[in-house]
């Protein structure tokens, strides 16, 4: 009988219980215990899921309070120090380097000032990791301030009659991912090796003890291209995590191509392996050469990335494939990474067409194709479901919802004059110039202000239909003017509207337009409590009517300082949205780079003239080993852009943005923004500063970090732009924060953003002279 797995299930509850009860925690209406039990409701009824759906190999230990990453950070003891000397509590310490903390002394409890930890992407996912930061003086151990999280969630699902696979993040993985801190910034992450070996096997050794066989231990850096110092660490980590008083390792890849570091795990001793098959199905006669007769081979044919349905048959005969190749006793139907990238549940959907319904399979109904697929090829009779399967399947291919006659021609017409400014940077910098006659320092924000309570009932009662469109409409003008009007008196330069009106980035604009379609409680976790619906492509994209436009004009109407039109970039839209799996990437971003083109050239025609198109997906987009399809993705991802962007007069000045990921200025340089703002405020790393020294058009590094509710004073930004302009002409430089506001409060803002300004004031007074 082929066993089925599950790597990872989401974490964040059907109705987004997680999020709501650890802000509640975050901002004190609840209690830790509180919190703590509804950490426990959901873990429990997750593995009864999945137990009942009939899985097998049901994972622990993938449940997070905020990212499974931080949570072995912090049980490792890889705590900088600046987070430790309040005498926290061990989840607020957890906290505090999730997001940072600033909390006021009281009569009992000293004052917090301390920033968040770097967080970044999860490969090429839209997940944000908190980056493992190591000093000299990193001293790994085995913190059970909080007890052992990965031992008390084997024990508290063995209590409830479900036996896991406790899931790690494994040790060469674990460092590769993590940075030096900034006083030991010579420091090598994987030195550290051996250092923290000792702690894994002690880990190990207390799950062996608490009754776990096996360890599903992950080791994604695998499908990176690896320095050979990196890989030359695999098989001594390994060998040092064997024996009789420690479970048996599942060693677990995903996200791609594992071949090009083969030889590196070619001879581990762990029970099995993992593979991405979804992914790289060419991948499985060479990966499966590498098993011992003992070794099982983990088939992850199930998209844990998408939310398309998965073709049972066609996989079934992957499987078999497999089957072929090891045996059937060795054989793991698996999903191909953990579904955490991925929403809950699909019976939660009951807007949806019930035709477009019927093509997605979200988390909890993956369960089922997975033991579906384990069930066929052992045998079983699974007719009735392969065959609604292949119903549905049948369904979505022969849908006219699908293809649009109209977007293919005008795909067609796309060459290199429509995807080129007329003119090269130099002479649009000089009639902008004359056009907008900004101080030096220009002032200005990334798009979004804080989405109040206020915010989110009124959009709910429009879409409930209690209000009318006219309420709503005079409702968010309000908004937009408190929004302009503040920026007003804060002195900005650029002004935007705030973007009261959007639920999100993409989503918005996924509703607007044809050959989308969206849910209502597809959540998924991107970071922290910070969860995205992303809409599903369906169908060719193109763009029926105006989305922004009368927002824009009324802001506008009701100032004389600049309005910034605000859009996502074709990339943005595309990685942030679940894409077809039918047609490419390429094809999928070119058709909203021309929808995207119809809303710069309407905003410009209505007499918005300053347009940001945002790009923070790019990185994330890029194919994670360097190569062709790398180069191949670059081009085409920067020719969306300039699609989007390129019909525009000299004097339409187009921004971008980008956060959240390591940029090569590369491939910024190839959008030909005549503006970029950049997240930047935690990079601590002066060598990445230096990298965009040579940057021809203007910039905006980030300079305070949005995440963190903390507020920066005059003196911290005027240090931080001195140390910018050792390295960046002053002439180019503009000053904003890291990203949008939309996250973070009134009073914060206001408090930031002044001494934002403050600060610009003092360097053009400065440089005026
Ligand atoms: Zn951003």
């Amino acid at each position: 009988m082929v066993q089925s797995s599950i790597l990872g299930f989401p974490r964040i509850g059907g109705q987004r219980e997680l999020k709501k009860v650890t802000e509640s925690y975050w901002q004190g209406k609840v209690t830790v215990d509180e919190l703590l039990a509804t950490g426990k409701q959901l873990r429990a009824h997750n593995w009864k899921l999945q137990k009942d759906a009939g899985v097998e190999i049901i994972p622990s230990n993938d449940f997070s309070y905020y990212d499974q990453v931080l949570d072995l950070s912090l049980l490792f003891n890889a705590i900088p120090e600046r987070y430790t000397k309040f005498d926290l509590a061990p989840i607020d310490v957890l906290f505090a380097m999730g997001r940072g903390l600033q909390r006021k002394a009281t009569e009992s409890t000293a004052a917090v000032d301390v920033t968040a930890l770097e967080m970044v992407k999860w490969f090429d996912s839209n997940y944000h990791y908190v980056r493992p930061t190591f000093s000299h003086s990193t001293e790994f151990k085995l913190n059970t301030a909080a007890g052992i999280k990965p031992v008390d969630e084997f024990n508290e699902a063995k209590a409830l009659g479900v036996h896991t696979r406790p899931v790690i993040l494994g040790p060469v993985s674990y460092l590769y991912l993590g940075k030096a801190d900034k006083d030991s910034l010579d420091l090598e992450p994987i030195s550290l090796l051996e250092k923290v070996l000792p702690v894994y096997k002690e880990l190990l050794a207390k799950l062996k003890e608490a009754g776990a066989e096996q360890v599903q231990i992950d080791e994604p850096i695998l499908v990176l291209d690896l320095p050979e110092a990196v890989q030359a660490k695999y098989q001594a980590a390994y060998d040092a995590l064997v024996g009789a008083d420690l479970p048996e390792l599942v060693l677990t890849t995903y996200f791609g191509d594992v071949r090009p570091n083969l030889s590196a795990i070619s001879k581990l001793p762990v029970a099995g392996f993992h593979f991405d098959f979804v992914r790289v199905p060419e991948q499985l006669d060479e990966v499966a050469s590498i098993l011992t007769d003992k070794q099982t081979l983990s088939v992850g044919i199930v998209d844990g990335r998408n939310i398309w349905k998965t073709n049972l048959t066609k996989a079934s005969e992957f499987v078999q494939k497999a089957i072929e190749k090891v045996g059937a006793d060795r054989v793991i139907v698996a999903t191909s990474s953990s579904l955490l990238h991925t929403p809950v549940d699909l019976e939660n959907e009951t807007k949806l067409d019930p035709v477009i319904k019927d093509w997605f399979s979200f988390a909890t109904q993956k369960l089922g194709e997975i033991v579906t697929i384990a069930k066929n090829v052992s045998g079983e009779d699974v007719s009735e479901a392969l065959a609604a399967n292949a119903a549905s399947i049948k369904s979505r291919t022969e849908s006219s919802i699908t293809t649009n006659p109209k977007v293919q021609e005008r795909l067609a017409t796309i060459n290199e004059s429509l995807s080129t400014r007329k003119v090269p940077f130099p002479e649009r910098l000089a009639v902008q110039k004359a056009k907008y006659n900004l101080p030096l320092f220009p002032t200005t924000t990334i798009g979004s202000f804080p989405q109040t309570k206020d915010i989110r009932v009124n959009r709910n009662k429009f879409a409930k239909g209690t209000i009318t469109a006219e309420e709503y409409e005079t409702f968010i003008n309000k908004e937009i003017e408190t929004v302009i009007r503040f920026q007003e008196e804060v002195g900005l330069d650029v002004l935007v509207h705030g973007e009261p009106e959007r639920n999100d980035m993409v989503q918005y604009f996924g509703e607007q337009l044809e050959g989308f379609a969206f849910t209502t409680n597809g959540w998924v976790q991107s970071y922290g409590s910070r969860y995205v619906r992303p809409p599903i492509i369906v169908g060719d994209v193109s763009r029926p009517k105006a989305m922004t436009v009368k927002e824009s004009v009324y802001a506008q109407s009701i100032t004389k300082a600049p309005v910034k039109g605000m859009l996502s970039g074709p990339i943005t839209c595309l990685r942030w949205s679940f894409p077809r799996d039918d047609v490419s990437g390429k094809v999928q971003a070119l058709q909203l780079g021309l929808a995207l083109r119809d809303e710069v050239q309407d905003l410009e025609a209505a007499g918005i003239t300053v347009i940001q198109v945002d790009e923070p997906a790019i990185r994330e987009g890029l194919p994670l080993r360097a190569g062709k399809e790398r180069s191949d993705y670059l081009n085409w991802a920067a020719q969306s852009f300039r699609v989007a962007t390129s019909g525009v007069a000299n004097d339409t000045q187009i921004h971008s943005h980008f956060c959240y990921s390591d940029l090569d200025p590369n491939h910024i340089k190839a959008l030909d923004a005549d503006v970029v703002s950049i997240e930047f405020s935690k990079k601590d790393d002066p060598n990445y500063i230096q990298e965009f020294s040579d940057y021809p058009n203007h910039i905006g590094l980030g300079l305070f970090d949005i995440h963190s509710p903390r507020i920066p004073s005059k003196e911290e930004f005027v240090t931080r732009i001195e140390e910018i302009l050792k390295v960046y002409p002053a002439a180019n430089f503009w000053v904003n924060p890291d990203c949008g506001l939309k996250t973070r409060g009134w009073p914060e803002v206001r408090e930031s953003l002044t001494n934002m300004v403050e600060a610009a004031k003092f360097f053009r007074a400065k440089y005026e002279n």
